[in-house]
């Protein structure tokens, strides 16, 4: 949002509830958007950001709500004591129920959410000593200070202050280290987890975050209706937030105060209007808003924030790029230590995946010495990407063992192979397409850094966040990017995705490289670019293993060959020999088929005959 409008938003809202004309029913209305936006704010984290979707923030709600109404009545306790435990209380909940579904894929988090809404729910009504059905009253109103909170206006300022920080404090981690995980969580948790990045603890994060801002709004709805009952923690209610969020715009923080105030003001509008039409009291604003959410999401998948920030843009002209300088200087990250030059850095011994029947990689063994360039190569199907991903971890293998400067890999999973120093770009681009380049990158030297979530949703990272950033610049520059470091991502050319991939990979600062055909789809020139970069990343005693398919370019750059072919290595040794390789020639002339043109249509002249033939994207 642009900082005027943003200004001017917080200024009508600090001045409504002064001018004593504003009627009590607009700070009414007012305080239970506020109420709301914390909890869909939460959901734009979850669901909009990190794919997750919970029925049963409403639930957290309540928890919030009861564990005060309860301590604060029954034993005389602080509300602000109480607010603690309440936290305290939703966050063991929060964390069990998300260690115990988030590391189950699929529709496990829903039904763990709506199980556990109904039986909260259930619990509220049924328990004794929380008034069952009928909760619990005369729960006392807050005050700071000797200040009381009594009344709707002055309670306004407290909740609209908490939801302001909220949104401050959202969109600082978004925009942090591991801010930048949760956005990988939805569309690129295999990448991420390739980048040292936990996944399933990212997972739990964002859930557990979510639940503590729903649990603050109950504590202030109890405080401000002072009573509880269990019906607004219901699954309904539940299922409204996940509601405001759609509509509102999952992706964004300020989706969540629009769709709550969409939402209620339509849902308070239609409760006025519907009975005079349909001349009864049933609740038929909930079919309104069924037919709604279809059409939501028909014409408005990702909400109404986008739209309205795009027709800001529109009227003011403002094309909505912010940044456009490169990260100021920031200190050098620490470098790990380099192995020796030509000393053994990886060793692959009788490597063996099977995938049902098939051999897809045959007992292959090869070794790479620190500061040498091996090529992998062989037709199509040959099993180059999945010995790749036999080393990296994304696969287990059959049998066989893999070292890395001594220690043995096979039965790592890939973020600690990737902690221990190797670096990979995918043979099929894994990108978020919706990130700059500059994150994308940085998000490589994600475990270069420490920040966690606290001192990022504080702005205390700063010093670290810069130097991340100008890490990342600096492998862009490096690789030839520099140029487009805050464009999206997903807009540049699938050749310079590939080297954005290669920089990312640098920004971990790998000991071992693993590029799979990192030159597909680049030019003539952008390939020589490439090669002399590989030269010097070389010449500074990084080893790299390569996967490519032009010829040529493997053919100049590499030390050291290994030819697979149906699983199987046929051939090893100095690129001249292989080139006049017996086996090797039959079978990749045996490889060629009849889509010869269509594979390689810049096929580099001196290519071994049919060699780069086979070049396509497997
Ligand atoms: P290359 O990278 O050399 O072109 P791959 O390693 O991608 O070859 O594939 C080797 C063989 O293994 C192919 O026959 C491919 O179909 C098969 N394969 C690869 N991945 C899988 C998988 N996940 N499940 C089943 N078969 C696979
Ligand atoms: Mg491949």
């Amino acid at each position: 949002m642009s900082r005027v409008v943003l200004i001017l938003f917080v200024a009508v809202l600090a001045i409504l509830p002064a001018v004593q004309a504003t009627p009590e029913f607009w700070i009414t209305h007012l305080n239970y958007i506020g109420l709301a936006t914390l909890v869909v704010l939460g959901l734009v984290l979850l669901t909009g950001v990190g794919g997750l979707t919970s029925f049963g923030q409403a639930a957290f709600v309540g928890l919030g709500a009861y564990t005060t109404a309860w301590l604060t009545t029954a034993f005389g306790w602080s509300p602000w004591l109480t607010l603690l435990v309440g936290l305290a209380l939703t966050f063991c909940f929060a964390y069990v129920l998300g260690s115990l579904t988030l590391r189950l894929s699929g529709h496990y988090l829903p039904l763990g959410t709506l199980a556990w809404s109904l039986s909260l729910y259930y619990l509220f009504g049924n328990l004794q000593f929380l008034g069952q059905h009928d909760g619990i009253a005369g729960i006392a109103p807050l005050d700071l200070f000797g200040l009381s909170f009594g009344d709707g206006r002055t309670m306004y300022y407290l909740i609209w202050v908490i939801v302001l920080f909220s949104l401050w404090a959202t969109r600082n981690l978004l925009d942090s280290r591991p801010g930048r995980a949760i956005r990988a969580l939805k569309s690129g948790s295999g990448m991420a987890e390739s980048f040292g990045i936990n996944t399933a603890r990212y997972k739990t994060i964002i859930f557990v975050y979510a639940a503590l801002l729903a649990c603050v709004s109950g504590w202030l709805y109890a405080h401000m209706q002072r009573a509880v009952s269990p019906s607004p923690f219901g699954l309904n209610y539940g299922i409204e937030y996940l509601f405001m969020a759609v509509v509102g715009g999952a992706s964004s923080v300020w989706g969540a105060v629009i769709g709550s105030g969409i939402i209620l003001t339509l849902k308070d509008q239609l409760q006025n209007v519907l009975p005079k039409l349909l001349d009864t009291t049933a609740n038929f604003e909930l079919i309104v808003f069924g037919v709604l959410m279809i059409l939501v999401l028909q014409f408005a998948r990702e909400g109404v924030w986008p739209i309205l920030t795009g027709w800001f843009s529109a009227l003011t002209g403002s094309d909505h790029v912010r940044q456009r300088q490169a990260p100021a200087p920031a200190p050098l990250l620490v470098q790990r230590g380099r192995p020796e030059a030509g000393s053994l850095v990886l060793e692959v011994d009788e490597i063996r995946k099977e995938f049902g029947g098939l051999v897809a990689v045959n007992d292959i063994s090869f070794k790479l010495k620190a500061g040498e360039i091996m090529g992998l190569i062989g037709p199509n199907g040959a099993g180059k990407s999945t010995t790749f991903n036999l080393i990296t971890g994304v696969l287990q293998a059959t049998r066989g063992s893999v070292r890395f400067l001594g220690q043995r890999l096979e039965n790592l999973p890939a973020r600690e192979i990737s902690r221990l120093g190797v670096g990979r770009t995918f043979q099929h681009v894994q990108l978020l397409p919706t990130m700059t380049v500059l994150e994308n990158v940085a998000l490589g030297a994600h475990l270069r850094s420490d920040v966690g979530v606290v001192s990022a949703v504080l702005h205390t990272d700063r010093r670290d966040e810069a130097e991340l950033l100008h890490e990342a610049a600096r492998q862009l520059e490096r690789v030839g990017l520099g140029d487009y470091l805050y464009e999206q991502a997903g807009n540049l050319a699938l050749g310079q995705q590939r080297i954005l991939e290669i920089a990312r990979a640098l920004a971990a600062d790998p000991v071992l490289l693993l590029l799979d055909e990192p030159a597909a789809g680049l030019r003539y020139k952008e390939k020589q670019d490439l090669a002399r970069v590989l030269d010097q990343l070389r010449q500074e005693g990084m080893s790299i293993l390569l996967v490519e398919h032009d010829m040529d370019f493997v053919m100049n750059l590499t030390d050291h060959l290994v030819v697979m072919d149906f699983g199987t290595k046929i051939a090893e040794g100095m690129p001249a020999n292989i080139q006049t390789n017996p086996a090797v020639l039959e079978a990749y002339l045996g490889g060629i088929d009849d889509d010869l043109e269509l594979d390689q249509p810049d096929a580099p002249p001196g290519a071994v005959a049919g060699v780069a033939a086979t070049g396509s994207a497997s």
